[in-house]
């Protein structure tokens, strides 16, 4: 017997997103169920080390929204919607002051501001932070706020399907990862705050069986468009030993608070690749020079390089980068004498579903995404911090505007026939379902790895696009192995956003910011535009997609204005 939730709102995903988007409509005076795949209060936002930004202006008093704004445009390389950047911008001194209100304990200065630091490619200090464990105490924040309202919601509980009648969604299914019973939701409007798919690569900062994309996949099955699936973060500094931790993130606040990068003629390298801007130049710049170094046969013997802060004060690091110096004496390496090796790691899906810069609409009605799972505000490269002010930013705007359109439709109930379809693809999935899809998801990162990692080009991507192909065929398999229904469904979406991320990669002939092409390496003025994925159903009923690329819109003129002040941003300062 199937279980069965109704709601106006079913909110996926219980990560900072979610979270805000939840309390919002429940203020709104909606029935909204909240359900995630892992324990609450332990999503992948409490990750989240180095801090969030809005223009506070409490250390430089310069700062500005627009000029936050013109940063986050031009260091994107002006892929980034300005319409939604600007939203962005001007609201999160906003979600500053409500996290604050909500008992967010963040860092003060010795006057009793919020305090700020340098962020990459910041041009003033704007990222508020609590020593480096921001996200946790944003995810603990939202958590008593969810749980003061008594807002129901299903852990380890895992969405395999949206229902949909039409072009439009009227609910979920899933299954409870403890023993796989079923359930059914109804809901009238569904927001999916899933975060990103960068588990597709076999170096990356997320942690297992979290950002696989199930998101962009649940969205793609019901006919939604992604957007800028080329553009992947890779971060400059993650872990590279020992081989369990390899890509686990070193926060950029290192480089914030002083570190600096050396290779193994322990060269300050940084000089020949951005003498200004030096370790706080763009993570994009910082990731290439890495890599670069590392390719260059001038790295550690770990394959990484050198990152070291062990030239500030002992006490400094131990209160700036408490976590840093945690995760480090676990291996052995204490940050505040010695450097670490690190090298560059998959960390952030720039693309993903396209939505409305406004309302935060997908294409399909009744489904709104907020946070990690969508395009639009990044653009080439993210700037650190921006990320925690757009899920508590957009979570909200997704949710006004799933609550207004819960107002104006009527239910549409859920079908036997759509459940009986939705279970259908759960047993066809659990058929499949075998320990050897684990090993099949290695080597899909092996594969997205070499195809479109740092850097990609032709020859890489279609090979691998064809080792894609033969990974989904080994897919379909029936398996006599142990069941991992969860596995098998991870697998799909990781299938499905890979094929998206390499043929949007194999689209766009230039390089620009995270997107470096060996075979195209300058940048293209006429590629200032959005890559576009439309899936549709061929003869066979097989998913396919296609692509589409659409101008992007200019920036307002307040933006504008900030942008002619200083052409590109100019060095952070590093923090005294
Ligand atoms: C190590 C690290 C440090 C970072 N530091 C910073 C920082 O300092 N500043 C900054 O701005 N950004 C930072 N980021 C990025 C930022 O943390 C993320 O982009 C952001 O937290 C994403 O939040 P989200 O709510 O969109 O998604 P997530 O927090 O990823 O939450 C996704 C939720 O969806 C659920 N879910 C997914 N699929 C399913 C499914 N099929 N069924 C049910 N539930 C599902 C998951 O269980 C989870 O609850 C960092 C990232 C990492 C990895």
């Amino acid at each position: 017997m199937r279980q069965r939730y109704t709601s106006d709102v079913l909110v996926i995903g219980t990560g900072g997103a979610g979270l805000r988007a939840a309390i919002e409509l429940h203020d709104q005076g909606l029935k909204v169920l909240l359900v995630g795949k892992r324990p609450k209060a332990d999503a992948h936002t409490v990750l989240a080390a180095g801090g969030i930004n809005a223009a506070l202006a409490t250390v430089d008093p310069e700062d500005t929204w627009a000029i936050h704004a013109a940063d986050t445009l031009q260091e994107g390389r002006m892929l980034g919607d300005p319409r939604m950047v600007e939203l962005l911008c001007q609201q999160a001194p906003q979600v500053i002051a409500e996290l604050e209100a909500w008992g967010m304990p963040f860092a003060r200065t010795s006057t009793g501001l919020i305090d700020q630091r340098y962020f990459g490619a910041h041009r003033y200090r704007r990222t508020s932070f609590v020593g480096d464990y921001t996200g946790l105490e944003i995810i603990n924040a939202l958590m008593r706020e969810v749980e003061h309202r008594q807002i129901p919601i299903l852990e380890r509980a895992y969405i395999s399907d949206l229902l949909h009648t039409g072009n439009r969604v009227n609910g979920a299914y899933g299954f409870w990862l403890a023993d796989q019973r079923q359930f059914v939701i109804e809901s009238n409007a569904v927001i999916l705050a899933t975060g990103g798919h960068i588990h597709i690569y076999q170096r990356s900062s997320s942690r297992r069986r979290e950002n696989t994309g199930d998101g962009m996949a649940l969205g793609l099955q019901v006919g939604a468009h992604l957007a800028d699936m080329e553009l992947v973060q890779f971060h400059p500094s993650g872990m590279i030993f020992p081989h369990e931790l390899a890509g686990t993130l070193v926060t950029e606040a290192v480089r914030g608070e002083g570190g600096r990068l050396y290779n193994r003629h322990g060269e300050r390298f940084m000089q020949r690749y951005d003498a200004e801007r030096m370790e706080l130049s763009t993570r994009d710049r910082v990731a290439l020079a890495n890599y670069t170094e590392i390719m260059a046969g001038r790295g550690s013997e770990h394959g990484g390089v050198w990152l070291d802060i062990s030239h500030m004060p002992a006490n400094l690091i131990r209160e700036r980068l408490p976590r840093m110096v945690e995760q480090f004496q676990a291996v052995g390496v204490d940050i505040t004498r010695e450097a670490m090796q690190i090298a560059p790691t998959a960390h952030y899906s720039m693309g993903g579903l396209k939505v409305d810069p406004f309302s935060h609409a997908t294409n399909v009605a009744g489904l709104y995404a907020a946070g990690e799972v969508t395009a639009g505000v990044h653009g080439a490269n993210r700037l650190g911090g921006n990320s925690l002010a757009e899920i508590l930013v957009f979570g909200r705007i997704a949710a006004q505007h799933a609550a207004e359109y819960v107002r104006q439709h009527s239910e549409q109930p859920v079908q036997a026939a759509q459940i009986e379809q939705a279970a259908e693809r759960l047993a066809w999935a659990s058929q499949q379902a075998g320990d050897f899809h684990r090993s099949l998801i290695d080597q899909l990162q092996q594969v997205v790895w070499h195809g479109a990692g740092v850097v990609r080009n032709e020859q890489t991507i279609e090979a691998s696009l064809d080792q894609l192909h033969t990974l989904r065929s080994q897919a379909q398999q029936r398996s006599l192995g142990a069941a991992d229904l969860a596995a098998s469904l991870d697998l799909q979406s990781m299938l499905l956003t890979a094929e998206a991320t390499m043929l949007a990669a194999l689209m766009r002939p230039e390089s620009r910011g995270a997107h470096q092409r060996s075979d195209f390496p300058a940048t293209d003025p006429l590629w200032q535009r959005t890559i576009v994925i439309k899936p549709y159903r061929d003869q066979t009923e097989q998913l396919r997609l296609q692509l589409d690329t659409e101008l992007i819109p200019t920036a307002s003129e307040a933006v504008q204005a900030a942008f002619s002040q200083q052409e590109y941003s100019v060095a952070g300062r590093l923090v005294e």
